[in-house]
C-alpha cells in the first residue's frame, strides 16, 4: 500500500500538474520553508461566480513539497473560494499517504500555507496549533 502512494508522490514530483503562472492571477501568494528550502507560490484565478477555474502552481524543493502542491491544484481546481477554504490538513496527509514525520510535516503543509496565509488572510497559519483549523 506505502508503495502505491510513494510511487504517486514521485509521479507528481516528476510530472506536476498545473505547474507554472497565470498571466493575470485574481490571488497569488509565496512562501518559503527554510527548514528545507521549499519554495511554493500559488497563482489562482476566481471567476465572477466565486470559482477557481484556474490555478498554477512554482517552487522548487523536495519530493513532498512539490507533490503536495502539486495534488492540492488538483484538489481546488473547479471548486469555489469558499470550498477550498474547508481543505484541512488530514486531507492534504491523507491525500500524500505517506507517514509523514515532524520535520517533513512543514513540507507537506507547505502549499496549504500558501493558500491559508495569502489566498484567505491567515498570515499567522502555521498548521501547528489546533485553532488554526
Ligand atoms: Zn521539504
Amino acid at each position: 500500500m506505502d508503495d502505491f502512494y510513494r510511487e504517486n508522490i514521485l509521479d507528481h514530483y516528476r510530472n506536476p500538474r498545473n505547474k507554472g503562472r497565470l498571466e493575470n492571477p485574481t490571488h497569488t501568494h509565496e512562501e518559503l520553508n527554510p527548514l528545507c528550502g521549499d519554495v511554493i507560490r500559488i497563482d489562482l484565478h476566481v471567476n465572477d461566480e466565486g470559482v477557481i477555474d484556474q490555478v498554477r502552481f512554482d517552487g522548487k524543493g523536495c519530493a513532498i513539497s512539490q507533490a503536495s502542491a502539486s495534488m492540492l491544484t488538483e484538489m481546488i481546481q473547479g471548486k469555489t473560494l469558499d470550498e477550498a477554504k474547508q481543505l484541512s490538513k488530514e486531507d492534504i496527509l491523507e491525500a500524500l499517504g505517506i507517514e509523514i514525520g515532524p520535520v517533513r510535516l512543514k513540507c507537506a503543509l507547505l502549499s496549504l500555507k500558501v493558500l491559508k496565509a495569502g489566498i484567505y488572510g491567515l498570515p499567522n497559519w502555521t498548521g501547528e496549533d489546533e485553532d488554526d483549523w
